[in-house]
């Protein structure tokens, strides 16, 4: 294995697989059949996964259309070097930026007639492909279902706009007994994009199932999907067949033991103390705290796995530390690791198992996780590169195929 640690700047870090984004691409692709498009949403910086390195590997993957949701992070890619065509969902200030969409040509979300003639004057000569948001019963953003025909109507004088796709958002596909809220929704942009096509206009892209829609309502996959919290490996609901083989992204969260040492006559953090202190008590403290999206809930019955061993949360969290009560564990040493989420030895910390106690959602917890936290990305089995922050390094090691 290559030694990456002398890459981190922190030693609290995300072990993330980039096989299994690209293996949960292709299961997602394989469960709708090659003629539907499947466009990841890689908005919230990948879910927290790191937004380049993703749109790398799905880049391998040849993938279609990428979704972003902040411009910045859109940017970010054409910045690195990602070529994918990339659109941005509604809700950015295209009024104010438009030539950012223009000259990083990323592909705007308009939902306002002001919106496509600030895009239609940024581009000039050039065409400008856009997509349109449809609102069926999300109570968000987005034209009316209705209106949409009109807009559509309005959107044809401006002859340098290209409608390239129309999508809307699913309330509830993961709620069997809303069925029929989600057929509603269905019927209300089926019924829009056939107003819309009557006036000659046929976008390529027509979207209304995002992960769970996707999979538990084959019926409702039009032309494309838009899977988020699929393409990191979870699905709220009961897979129906064929079901995607998806396969967690996270593969761990680890830090290490910075500090071990014995308390004095069980006085240590009296007044904020998780555990009972009428005994004298050897205490670590492991990187790691609220700012890298440690939830308070950890100090209630939380524990991590050092040396294979449960070890439960001493206190109340801190802001970049954890103090863990190693009574139970005389032979952990200062570099220990600590597993956060993993395994170690006989245990395993799932997700699920996390979030149970963190009272969080998984997309809840994944877009949680801070850049405070180094990513090291594994590729083939191996780790292949550390992202610190917004820097990068190559790990390159005699024998490497990726030297240089
Ligand atoms: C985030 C998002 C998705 C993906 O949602 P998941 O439930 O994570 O699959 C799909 N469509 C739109 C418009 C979104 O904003």
């Amino acid at each position: 294995m290559y030694n990456y640690s002398k890459y981190l700047t922190r030693s609290c870090w995300l072990e993330i697989d980039l096989d299994a984004i690209k293996n949960n691409y292709y299961e997602l692709q394989k469960m709708v059949g090659p003629e539907i498009i499947v466009m990841p949403a890689i908005k919230a910086n990948a879910y927290g996964h790191g937004i380049v390195e993703v749109a790398r590997a799905l880049e391998t993957c040849k993938v279609k259309y990428l979704a972003s949701g902040v411009l910045h992070e859109a940017v970010k890619l054409r910045k690195n070097g990602i070529k994918s065509p990339i659109m941005l969902f509604v809700g950015n200030n295209i009024e104010e930026v438009a030539d950012l969409y223009v000259r990083y040509d990323l592909m705007p979300t308009v939902s306002s007639i002001s919106q496509v003639k600030a895009i239609s004057e940024a581009a000039g000569n050039k065409t400008m492909k856009v997509f349109l948001p449809v609102e069926t019963g999300r109570g968000r953003l987005g034209i009316n279902a209705e209106e949409l025909a009109d807009f559509v109507k309005q959107v044809l004088a401006y002859k340098n706009i290209d409608i390239v796709g129309m999508y809307s958002h699913m309330s509830c596909p993961d709620w069997p007994d809303k069925e029929s809220f989600s057929q509603w929704q269905y019927d209300r942009f089926v019924g829009a994009i056939r107003a819309v096509e009557a006036l000659g206009v046929k976008p390529e892209f027509l979207q209304i199932a995002n992960s769970n829609g996707s999979i538990s309502r084959p019926d409702m996959r039009l032309t494309g999907i838009c899977p988020g919290q699929s393409m990191w490996g979870y699905s709220t609901i009961e897979r129906r067949e064929p079901a995607p083989d998806l396969k967690p992204a996270i593969k761990a969260w680890k830090s290490k033991l910075l500090c071990v040492k014995d308390t004095i006559g069980g006085k240590f953090g009296e007044g904020f103390a998780a555990v009972k202190l009428d005994r004298p008590m050897r205490i670590g403290v492991m990187a790691g705290g609220m700012y890298d999206g440690i939830s308070p809930h950890q100090a209630n019955g939380g524990y991590v796995l050092i040396r294979g061993k449960k070890i439960p949360v001493a206190s109340s969290i801190c802001v970049e530390h954890t103090i863990l009560d190693l009574t139970d564990c005389p032979e952990a040493e200062i570099g220990d690791e600590v597993v956060i989420l993993g395994t170690q030895g006989d245990y395993e910390i799932t997700i699920q198992d996390l979030m149970a106690r963190w009272k969080k959602s998984v997309p809840e917890f994944l877009v949680s996780l801070n850049y405070s936290i180094p990513r090291v990305y594994f590729e083939e089995g191996k780790p292949q590169r550390v992202v610190c922050m917004d820097e990068s390094q190559e790990i390159v090691e005699a024998g490497s195929e990726k030297e240089g």
